[in-house]
């Protein structure tokens, strides 16, 4: 199967929503912001994202369907009308009916082919004004297949905001957020003797920091570490600017199942870009079992090189 006849447009989409998400967060204040029943946040701009990004896939792939994070539920009710507003703001070309049917497209159900769509990857990032990524992904058969990622503020060639994209067997590629040219992406080639370069998540309640701690000073006698809300990880770490990754299970949520669309994007990128993705275990993600990664724990993102030394490591 091809998936080329995909990109251009997932590419396109994914641009305008990073540039909209980038707008709404300059003058972000604290009442688009509300809190969902899982106790996570939403702002508006997940929700506009997700209407533009809806909008152009079944404009153009009508039959396949959107399995994004958000629904339009919450807008619609009366007391929070002023949010969809505030959408209609920065979408002005839109009627608000538009606004909440397009954001229901992304309340389809996993298939043989489906898209995963997180419209604000890294909320929290988002309303801190730091780091978030817009990801999208195509899975087939279970494989995330096509992925694109868009990180609005993460520097790239002196310019802030990028995107980086990729489909199975035809390598990884990066661009500025406004920019045509593109370049090939590749991992780092650095081994276990080395000064490693860790990455992990900001927030300490999504994953283990202190035993993600211990396991970099068992791997590397002189390791640094960077934190950066949302899949802008998988983006860093394609870049060759990391070279792992650990996501381990917080002991507070130690059952914790991953989101699909909190990974799928980032790990044909960096499969692409010749690193691996595997849970904590050492298995490959499987995006075939509904809306999260029933069959995994943890997430282990590496160069490849380093991979087999991380899985060792941890389960020790
Ligand atoms: P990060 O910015 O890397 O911490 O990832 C953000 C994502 O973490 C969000 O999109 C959430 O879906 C997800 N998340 C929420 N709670 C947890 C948890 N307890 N463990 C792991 N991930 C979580
Ligand atoms: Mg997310």
């Amino acid at each position: 199967m091809k998936f080329d006849k995909y990109l251009s447009l997932a590419i396109s989409a994914v641009q305008a929503a990073s540039e909209v998400t980038s707008r709404i967060q300059k003058k972000l204040v604290s009442n688009d912001t509300v809190i969902k029943k899982d106790r996570s946040p939403v702002t508006i701009a997940d929700f506009a994202a997700q209407a533009i990004v809806c909008k152009t896939l079944k404009e153009n792939f009508p039959q396949i369907p959107i399995v994004g994070e958000e629904d339009s539920g919450f807008l619609q009710q009366k007391e929070n009308s002023i949010l969809l507003h505030k959408i209609n703001e920065f979408l002005p070309s839109w009627n608000s009916e538009d606004i909440t049917k397009y954001i229901d497209m992304g309340n389809g159900q996993p298939d043989d082919l489906f898209w995963t769509l997180d419209p604000v990857d890294g909320t929290k990032g988002f309303i801190r004004k730091q780091q978030y990524a817009v990801g999208l992904a195509l899975i087939y058969k279970g494989k995330s297949v096509l992925g694109v990622l868009g990180c609005p503020n993460l520097q790239y060639d002196s310019k802030q905001g990028c995107l980086t994209y990729a489909i199975s067997g035809g390598g990884a590629f990066i661009r500025g957020l406004q920019e045509e040219k593109t370049k090939e992406l590749f991992v780092s080639s650095l081994k276990r003797e080395d000064n490693l370069r860790f990455l992990e998540g900001v927030e300490s309640r999504h994953s283990n920091h202190d035993l993600q701690n211990r396991i970099m000073k068992a791997l590397s006698q002189s390791s640094q570490v960077v934190r950066y809300d949302s899949m802008v990880k998988y983006c860093v770490l394609s870049r060759g600017e990391a070279d792992v990754y650990l996501r381990l299970p917080n002991s507070k949520s130690p059952d914790y199942k991953e989101n699909i669309w909190d990974h799928a994007a980032g790990v044909v990128i960096i499969e692409e870009a010749g690193g691996k993705v595997s849970d904590m275990h050492g298995k490959e993600l499987d995006f075939g079992q509904g809306k999260k990664l029933f069959n995994n724990r943890g997430v282990i993102v590496t160069n490849g090189r380093l991979h087999d030394d991380v899985i060792k490591v941890i389960n020790e």
